[in-house]
């Protein structure tokens, strides 16, 4: 009896939804300009976007909210964020103003010197800014790379960026988008990367206004030959079942949540999103939204040269929370992509623990279409 309760009370502490009140990432789009003409995306091409750039003395002000003080982590993107010629001295002012953030960030690799030049003066003057990951675009062997980049050439620089930028960070990946045309890469690029003392993440296709990808680019959704392909990627395989189901989900924790999202992708289940809760995204003139996927007018929440982050964040459009809770918007033509999910799921284990009980109950692999 006793043991039972202390059972309880040691799955309690390590199964639990974490407080969703503070503010703990941004995701920043540096710009929205971009120098390649990729065949997924259609950033480069996109009129409509505005290009005026928000510049470091803005960020100085904005960051001044107090509801920002906990930020511990800011993911940078573009367009290709090294194309502005601040791009220091931006990052210099957000780890000046958020210096407890970890930052990550996505490039194309298109000029190896000038990324390096970039990181290491950024090194230079702030020793103790850590890059928790550094990705860079590579969708497969050098033929199938620059046709899918629309650059040739691009495929070297992709790799000698990547290779110059290990010395800023411990972990540079290859950022893999899986496309109808390179379906068959992956594994190669996953070898490529191991040879080369790199990582390989995937970068879900992603479906709205600023891409040029449709239904048939969803490879996951459309093909289930392809399970293998996550389950592999989410080391499902390691996980060792015991009778006890809540001991396993302790300890399989981060393998069973990688699975809880890919599994409910590929089957389009609606997942906790806590956008304009715990992250907001900032796009390059300076609009709040709260991520940078669904960016129609009436998700912008304010602008941080018209506006304090407090009174925008206090004043956010009114059905906002109730639409993104109801999961409205996550899969508008396919999928949201993955990056702002995955960090709702990390933050929760009430979905995830009830998904895996039904799972184990029912015997069914973890992830299946
Ligand atoms: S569900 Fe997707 S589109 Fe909706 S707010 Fe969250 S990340 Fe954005």
């Amino acid at each position: 009896m006793i043991q039972d309760k202390l059972k309880k009370i040691y799955y309690g502490r390590q199964i639990h939804d974490n407080d969703l009140k503070k503010i703990l990432c941004i995701r920043y789009t540096m710009t929205w300009r971009c120098n390649f003409k990729c065949a997924s995306c259609n950033i480069w091409n996109n009129e409509s976007l505005p290009h005026d750039d928000i510049n470091s003395k803005d960020i100085d002000k904005f960051a001044k909210s107090v509801l920002l003080k906990d930020i511990n982590e800011i993911i940078l993107s573009g367009g290709e964020p090294i194309l502005r010629d601040d791009f220091p001295d931006i990052i210099l002012s957000l780890h000046r103003n958020f210096s407890k953030a970890k930052f990550s960030i996505t490039l194309n690799g298109y000029n190896p010197e000038r990324a390096h030049n970039f990181f290491k003066r950024i090194k230079d003057e702030a020793p103790d800014l850590e890059w928790d990951l550094i990705g860079i675009s590579l969708n497969g062997p050098k033929e199938v790379h620059d046709k899918s980049r629309g650059v040739k050439g691009s495929f070297e620089n992709a790799v000698k960026t990547a290779e110059l930028l290990k010395e800023f960070s411990p972990c540079v990946h290859f950022s893999f988008t899986f496309l109808k045309e390179n379906v068959d890469y992956f594994d190669w690029v996953c070898d490529f990367a191991k040879q080369k003392g790199l990582g390989v993440h995937i970068c879900w296709t992603v479906m709205n206004d600023r891409f040029s990808t449709n239904e048939k680019d969803l490879v996951f959704q459309n093909n289930p030959d392809l399970v293998p392909v996550l389950e592999r990627y989410s080391d499902v395989d390691q996980i060792k079942e015991s009778g006890n189901i809540h001991k396993d989900y302790i300890t399989y924790k981060q393998i069973i949540k990688k699975a809880y999202l890919y599994d409910s992708i590929i089957n389009k289940r609606v997942m906790p999103c806590h956008a304009a809760k715990t992250f907001f995204h900032l796009a390059p003139n300076g609009d709040i939204f709260p991520c940078n996927f669904d960016l129609s007018e009436d998700r912008i929440m304010g602008n941080i040269k018209i506006s304090d982050f407090d009174t925008i964040w206090k004043n956010a459009p009114k059905g906002l929370d109730q639409d993104i809770k109801s999961g409205t918007c996550m899969y508008p033509n396919g999928v949201c992509g993955d990056s702002d999910i995955n960090r709702s799921i990390c933050q929760v284990d009430t979905p995830v623990l009830k998904w895996y009980i039904n799972k184990r109950k029912t015997n069914n692999r973890l992830i299946q279409k």
